[in-house]
This record gives structure tokens, sequence and C-alpha cells, in this order.
């Protein structure tokens, strides 16, 4: 993986939550890599109630899907009030989701030791028994290795 291409769509991410919120708050965006180089972000809406709001990463997630683009790389940041920015690993829906397009998909990650710095793991490292190794013919091999 180009990691200038990584390098710009945390990027993307960084200005995205700094130019939606320029107040001092905690805010999050989210930002991917399709594969034809293009960078979608996105960022979730608050609502009354919590129950129904989303993951930051489902308007660049429907946008490749939108463009019928695979996703090479997501990441997601959060700022907290004073501008430190943590790393937000996908949830697990987003897991799931993120799964469509395969075992190598890169995602950012919170370095243990520094919840500031990102660490790019496969897919597959970060959803290790994904449910659809049961079906070994319908499943990308790479999911088992
Ligand atoms: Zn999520």
């Amino acid at each position: 993986m180009d990691q200038d291409l990584l390098d710009a769509t945390v990027r993307a991410c960084r200005e995205l939550i700094a130019r939606r919120y320029p107040d001092d708050d905690h805010h999050g965006a989210a930002a991917m890599l399709l594969a034809d180089g293009t960078i979608l972000t996105g960022t979730a809406p608050t609502a009354i109630n919590p129950a129904v709001e989303v993951c930051h990463e489902i308007e660049p997630y429907c946008g490749a899907h939108r463009l019928d683009q695979p996703i090479l790389a997501s990441v997601c940041l959060h700022r907290e009030p004073g501008g430190r920015l943590l790393v937000l690993a996908p949830c697990g829906v987003c897991r799931e989701r993120l799964a469509v397009h395969g075992p190598g998909v890169l995602v950012a990650v919170a370095h243990r030791a520094d919840p500031t710095v990102i660490v790019w793991k496969r897919l597959n490292e970060v959803l290790p028994d994904y449910w659809m190794i049961a079906f070994p013919d319908e499943v990308d091999p790479a999911w088992r290795s």
C-alpha cells in the first residue's frame, strides 16, 4: 500500500473535522481510500435519540458503493477538546461492513501505548474469527491466513 495515499486519507479525515467543526468540542470523522485513488470522507450527524445515530464511516462506505469502487483503507478519528486526535478502530458493525471488501482492507487502529498514533492493520487481523470462515467455498481463503 502506498504510504502517501494512506497519509492523504488521514489528512482528509483531519481536514474534515477541522473544517466542519471549528468549535472545540468532541467531534469525529472518517475517510476511506478507494481502489481508483479517490478519498471519500464522512461524518455522522447527532440525533436527539442517540440510538438512531450512525458511524462516521457510513458516508464514505456508501459513497464507495455508489461509485462501484473497492475500499482499500479506512480511518476514523475523534478530536477531543483541546485538539488531541484519537484513532478509533472500526466498530464491530463497520468491520462487518468492510468485510465485503475483503480481508486485505487496511484499517487504522490506535497504537496500544498512544491512541493518537495510527497502526494500520489488515481487516483479517482485527476480525480474526470472521463468521464467514465457516463457509470455505464462499469466502476468500485469505480470511483463514
Ligand atoms: Zn462503526
